[in-house]
């Protein structure tokens, strides 16, 4: 049986280790917390910090191969081990273009492929060069994460929000929609697209709060969202899953915001709405299985579910019970004990061929459930 191993034991962890319980494989799972979501679904947990260089090489030198469920793991430890022959999904030198937004924003210019117009920065100071570039959005090039190392940057008013460290300055795009393509690539470069997700985001923590799939999307943009997602992740060479975030602009032009190479939040209906799952479908790449089909059974919305504002400490869920009662609705609980203002605890499922009970089922759980101490 092939040995398997997960870079950290999050929802993605969770959610992974779900969908490997229907397949021939030994799982294993590294993670510095104990009682991580994932802990108790995997064969074998081993201890240790995804950064560190001996633990992930420790970690993967038994393993046939490994993946992750965050970018921040240890490259250079997973490079070692791709030369050694275990199998890294995604590959490092694909991991490594899309960790640090630098690197990628070049990758996408190198590769002719759209996406908004750029410069590098070092230190806050030099964006005083660049006051003809606002308004812009300035990112900071790694350690970035759910909307922390992003600001907006409007004025020269905003200048001193910007980023002391090397970051990219982008021009500010007039978003008419934000879409996630969710695309799965095999070691023989086969692809699968899954139908595209429509995001939108809450703008006041800049966090994901609710999405549709298949999203509503102007003749024009749908071709070009297939024709540049296909370009970003055959570019990158590597096998796994993608989700290609991406941006239609007032005129229907559309542009690359930025790559995940694994599993991703936007995916999740996928395990009830779609036939193959996006982590069904990273089990079969993964284990040399054929892909799986991407198409929906029924159109689903998922809604978030973040903890509350003015919330930190043991995580109370209410309003659990009257979501439960509704129906095609299918609710996730990560299982983290601690819930922060702004954190991921779980996630609610709605299956429905009518877009309006969708987005009302979807309202209606946004304003029934919530995290609490
Ligand atoms: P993160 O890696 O934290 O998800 P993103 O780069 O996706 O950060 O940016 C977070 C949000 O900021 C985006 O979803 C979008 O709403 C907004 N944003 C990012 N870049 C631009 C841009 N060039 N123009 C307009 N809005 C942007």
């Amino acid at each position: 049986m092939q040995k398997i191993g997960i870079l950290g034991g999050g929802q993605l962890g969770k959610m992974l280790l779900q969908s490997a319980a229907n397949y021939p494989v030994e799982t294993y799972l590294m993670e510095s917390d104990l009682e991580c979501p994932a802990a108790h679904l995997c064969h074998h947990f081993v201890k240790g910090d995804i950064r560190n260089f001996n633990d992930v090489y420790d970690f993967g030198k038994e393993l046939n191969a490994i993946t992750i469920e965050i970018e921040s793991v240890n490259e250079e430890a997973l490079e070692k081990l791709e030369a050694e022959g275990v199998k890294v999904y995604p590959r490092p030198a694909a991991l490594k273009i899309i960790k640090n937004k630098i690197l990628q924003k070049q990758y996408y210019k190198d590769n002719q492929i759209p996406t908004a117009d750029f410069v590098v920065t070092k230190t806050n100071n030099e964006l005083n060069n660049h006051l003809s570039f606002l308004p812009a959005v300035h990112k900071l090039g790694v350690g970035g994460y759910d909307g922390r190392g992003v600001e907006i940057i409007k004025t020269a008013e905003d200048l001193p929000r910007a980023f002391n460290e090397p970051s990219v300055l982008e021009k500010m795009v007039v978003i008419q929609k934000e879409i996630s393509q969710i695309i799965a690539i095999n070691a023989s470069g086969e692809v699968a697209l899954y139908p595209p997700v429509d995001m939108v985001f809450d703008k006041h923590l800049n966090l994901l709060e609710y999405q549709i799939s298949p999203a509503d999307i102007p003749e024009k943009a749908l071709w070009k969202i297939e024709a540049i997602s296909l370009a970003v992740v055959k570019g990158l060479k590597s096998p796994g899953i993608f989700a290609v975030e991406l941006f239609i602009d007032n005129k229907d032009e559309v542009y690359v915001n930025e790559t995940a190479p694994r599993v991703h939040n936007s995916g999740h209906h996928t395990i009830e709405a779609n036939y193959s799952s996006q982590f069904d479908m990273l089990w079969r790449i993964m284990l040399g299985y054929p892909l799986g089909n991407t198409e929906h059974i029924l159109p689903a919305a998922i809604v978030n579910l973040i903890g509350g504002d003015g919330h930190s400490g043991e995580a109370r869920y209410e309003g659990l019970h009257e979501v439960l009662q509704m129906d095609n609705v299918f609710v996730h609980i990560y299982g983290k004990k601690q819930t922060r203002p702004g954190r991921k605890m779980g996630h609610v499922t709605v299956l429905s061929k009518e877009k309006r009970e969708l987005e009302y089922k979807a309202n209606r759980i946004k304003n029934t459930l919530s995290v609490k101490v």
